[in-house]
């Protein structure tokens, strides 16, 4: 193997407030493939401010190998799962017809499940008047804003789907989620 296996590599940063000072201060995400079975994801911060620190190690389950996590939402607390996506992981939430491919320069990010959720609306709103159905994308809309007030009147999955493997569930106190190995990697025919 080359030293460089071995080197930490990032794979995301945010603009995040202290929790001490409330200062802007940057959180930053690595990959690391440790000489133990499999990477880990490392978060590191420092509050430039008031020297606050913070760093935190977790492991990830299916070691780099493409993989699908499916989170499922049922009750409102689900929401609040927190979720690595990895720069080139994919979102689908079948139920609501979604999926979302990340541009080429999309960096990993810490989000929550509603984080995703409020993502998807985000960009489907602007496009609404302009479908042949607007209508039929309002009504989408509600039903993605419902969740986003914290109401779960259908069950839904999230799902995050990783060519790269590096996606992972942060520390749910529940088990609301699965992962599996993808052999055959996103663009199947349904
Ligand atoms: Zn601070």
């Amino acid at each position: 193997m080359e030293d460089t296996v071995y080197k930490p590599r990032k794979v995301g940063e945010e603009v995040v407030k202290c929790p001490v000072c409330g200062a802007d201060a940057r959180l930053e995400l690595y990959i690391h493939n440790a000489p133990i079975p499999g990477p880990v994801l490392i978060m590191t911060m420092r509050c430039p401010r008031c020297g606050y620190k913070f760093r935190d190690v977790s492991f990830i389950e299916e070691g780099g190998r493409p993989l699908r996590i499916r989170i499922r939402v049922e009750e409102p607390d689900d929401l609040n799962t927190i979720v690595f996506r990895g720069p080139r992981a994919s979102i689908r939430v079948p139920e609501l017809g979604i999926e979302i491919t990340p541009g080429p320069a999309h960096q990993g990010d810490i989000t929550t499940v509603d984080g995703i959720l409020a993502l998807v609306h985000d960009h489907v709103e602007p496009l609404c008047s302009s479908l042949e159905d607007p209508e039929g994308c309002r009504g989408f809309l509600r039903r993605v804003e419902s969740f986003l007030k914290g109401v779960v009147a259908e069950p839904i999955t999230v799902e995050i789907v990783d060519p790269e493997g590096i996606s992972t569930v942060y520390r749910s106190k529940k088990r609301n989620y699965v992962v599996e190995p993808l052999e055959e990697p996103f663009t199947q025919p349904r």
